[in-house]
């Protein structure tokens, strides 16, 4: 059993002050009364952040994507270069990546990570040995680092609407549905406390009605988190409306079964419908705003999924920049472009712009991580961050203004020490195994 004690500590709905948790050996709260002394206390405490989308290689091309091409300065130009970085990675690379990056999630507080990950075969499709190879990668320095790990393998078998694939998506494809089923049944006997297989369809363009069919006529998708890429691109929604008639997700709700265990990534072109449909099927709307911002895709309709009360999470996705608080600040600056106003994400129920995020954030990672985080109330994992109460936008704890001033004026520094299960995983703003993983992670930079 380990006690600790905050001044304040949002519980994933309210501030709680001179607070006492419980958490038992499992790295669960298990009880949460008034502070009693004796024990250590912190100032002020957050749930840790779950990074709900992500593709972890994409680290190596964080900004080296920005220089202009003629005719080549869209999504479809920028992913041609993604290919190309896919083309020069070795397994060892690989590795060497996830041993940084998990350890930059935790320093940056995301202490559940959702790997949307595709990144399969060799570049010229050859499977590797065993094929599952980079999930045990992914499994390996998770586990070293102690970030919690939803790890979400992808079908993906088309190269767009009817088309076969291309040559520079051969590392990414599974060869039918049951190949791919086989491939799940390999990871999901690994699920732990820590570690959960759940499933991921890489977009409507990617995998074709009869696979789909095919996919949900098994009961493998049962309880687990189902994710998508669904409609980030205007061009993407066009080619669905020409191939099947329908938007991409109004297609989904018609003739998916999609439930609460689906989170809809890039839900960025929906109309008034679906995002009613999207509402009523309770599911969760991923968000990447630094990488949908940097790809140019558009914007949300942030204002109008908030009004049905709908559950966001956020995902650094291309992994240009990892931090919670500026994508939501990100979030919250699209809508106030788009709309020329000021505190959009606000109503009349929550009149404080950060908080009304949070709240909608902590509930939707929970359920797009298929693990009960994003809270520290009793029976939710203990994933915590202490923040560093001396820095400018925590100082002055008055709990009414404290995510705005977190999310507006503050960033990843804040964040003193995180904590998975209880377990202490950074330590002043450090990870143990940073240098040592930076190390690596500058080889693959230097080798390229
Ligand atoms: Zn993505």
């Amino acid at each position: 059993m380990k006690l600790l004690e905050a001044d304040l500590l949002f519980d994933g709905e309210d501030w709680q002050k001179d607070i006492r948790l419980e958490i038992d050996n499992s790295g669960r709260v298990v009880r949460c009364l008034p502070a009693q002394g004796g024990v250590t206390r912190y100032r002020v405490v957050i749930p840790g952040f779950v990074n709900s989308h992500s593709h972890c290689f994409q680290r190596a091309m964080a900004g080296f994507a920005e220089i202009s091409f003629e005719g080549k300065n869209s999504f479809w130009g920028w992913r041609e270069r993604m290919y190309g970085l896919v083309g020069g990675l070795s397994e060892q690379d690989f590795f060497k990546i996830c041993r940084f990056f998990m350890a930059e999630n935790l320093q940056s507080g995301y202490t559940t990570l959702t790997e949307f990950h595709y990144f399969h075969h060799e570049a010229n499709g050859l499977p590797r040995v065993p094929r599952d190879l980079l999930c045990l990668h992914l499994i390996e320095n998770a586990k070293r680092a102690g970030i919690r790990l939803t790890l979400l393998p992808v079908l993906y078998m088309l190269g767009g609407f009817g088309k076969t694939a291309l040559k520079e998506q051969q590392a990414f494809l599974m060869n039918s549905v049951a190949d791919y089923l086989e491939f799940l049944d390999g990871l999901s006997p690994k699920n732990s406390d820590s570690f959960l297989c759940g499933m991921a369809i890489h977009s409507l363009r990617a995998v074709s009605h009869e696979a789909l069919k095919e996919l949900f006529s098994n009961t493998t998708h049962q309880k687990i988190p189902i994710h998508i890429h669904i409609a980030e691109q205007e061009l993407e929604v066009l080619e669905c409306q020409k191939f099947y008639g329908k938007r991409p997700v109004e297609w989904l709700l018609q003739n998916l079964p999609v439930n609460e265990q689906w989170s809809l990534i890039h839900a960025t072109h929906v109309n008034a419908l679906e995002l009613s449909g999207m509402a009523c099927k309770n599911v969760v709307a991923g968000l990447c705003p630094i990488t949908e911002a940097n790809l140019g895709d558009g914007v949300f309709p942030l204002r109008d999924w908030f009004d049905w009360n709908g559950k966001i999470s956020i995902g650094s996705d291309s992994n240009i920049r990892l931090d919670p608080f500026e994508e939501l600040r990100m979030l919250e600056y699209g809508q106030r472009l788009l709309y020329k106003s000021r505190c959009v994400a606000a109503d009349r129920t929550q009149n404080s712009t950060g908080t009304r995020l949070i709240k909608s954030l902590y509930r939707g990672s929970s359920q797009s991580s298929g693990f009960k985080v994003g809270g520290l109330k009793v029976s939710d994992m203990a994933d915590f961050i202490v923040l560093d109460a001396n820095h400018p936008s925590v100082i002055h704890p008055e709990p009414e203004t404290l995510w705005d001033r977190l999310i507006f004026s503050g960033s990843k520094e804040m964040i003193q020490d995180v904590f998975v299960g209880g377990v202490q995983v950074v330590s002043q703003g450090k990870h143990q195994d940073y240098h040592d993983a930076l190390e690596g992670f500058s080889e693959v930079l230097l080798g390229r």
